[in-house]
């Protein structure tokens, strides 16, 4: 019987992928299968990420690049196209937050959060858009947030981000549809990593009290359901948002 989930020979580049939720996302794919590059500014833990994925069977490469830079960009996916004989996944994972109230966000705050949230996502998708036509397939997954559906107080640049990300994924999903590729996004609630460790008791419990589930999600629950929008088992999906929140937003 044929296994939708499995994604034997296909190659995948997750951007920001040498911890939390991207390097779940990595060992997630290597597991059914896939060839893995692994992004990120972060060599030692990129490189620690690429083990973990051989230790899965998965070949494993790591490409060091900004992907605020869109030269860099382009520079990674010759390299990964070079050595891979397709590229049939992207996972836009890689993301900052510099958080701070409108009245006294420098500008720098904002650009910096844009930058690599929205304009690296963009930066990527236009870089392998190439590889993709010719190929006449692929699966692109955006990472994005319920702050970007709800907003936050405190999160103006963040929030902005992703809220991009929505507009950017439902544009890609209908510019590529006829030439068989699919762009979904993903947006996670409170996900148990550092980023949530850092929050303070007291407004750790009041954010649990509004999740129905009444717990953060794991980086493996986000990461199934990366698989499942990545694998065949979702061919006819595209142009979504999908949220893994433990219910927050319904
Ligand atoms: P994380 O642990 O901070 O991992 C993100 C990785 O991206 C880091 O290794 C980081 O390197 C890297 N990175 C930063 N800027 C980059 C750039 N310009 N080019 C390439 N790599 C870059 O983040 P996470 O918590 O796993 O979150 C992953 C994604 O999920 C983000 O887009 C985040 O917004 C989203 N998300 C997270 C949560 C949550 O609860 N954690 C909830 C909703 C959505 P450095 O550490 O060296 O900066």
């Amino acid at each position: 019987m044929d296994n939708v989930y499995r994604l034997d020979d296909r190659t995948a580049l997750v951007t920001g992928a040498a911890q939390g939720i991207g390097k779940a996302i990595v060992l997630a794919l290597a597991k059914s299968g896939a060839n893995v590059v692994i992004n990120d500014i972060n060599k030692e833990l990129a490189e620690a990420a690429a083990e973990e994925a051989r230790a899965c069977g998965a070949q494993a490469a790591v490409e060091i690049a900004d992907i605020v830079h869109p030269e860099a960009v382009k520079k990674m996916v010759e390299s990964i196209t070079n050595r891979f004989t397709s590229l049939d996944i992207l996972v836009n994972n890689a993301g900052i937050a510099k958080d701070g109230y409108i009245m006294r966000m420098t500008d720098e705050q904002w650009d910096m959060v844009l930058s690599v949230n929205l304009k690296g996502a963009f930066n990527c998708i236009r870089a392998v858009t190439r590889k993709m036509f010719k190929q006449r397939s692929g699966a692109i997954v955006n990472i994005s947030s319920i702050i970007g559906v709800m907003g936050n107080i405190g999160q103006v640049n963040y929030a902005a981000s992703k809220a991009g990300l929505l507009g950017l994924t439902k544009s890609a999903a209908k510019e590529f549809a006829s030439r068989g590729i699919r762009v979904n996004a993903v947006a996670p609630g409170y996900i148990q990593t550092a980023m949530t460790e850092a929050i303070p008791e007291n407004i750790q419990k009041k954010y649990l009290e509004g999740i129905p589930l009444n717990r953060y999600g794991t980086t493996e629950e986000v990461a199934n359901l990366v698989h499942f929008l990545v694998s065949d088992a979702s061919r006819y999906i595209t142009g979504q948002v999908i949220h893994v929140d433990g219910g927050l937003i319904m």
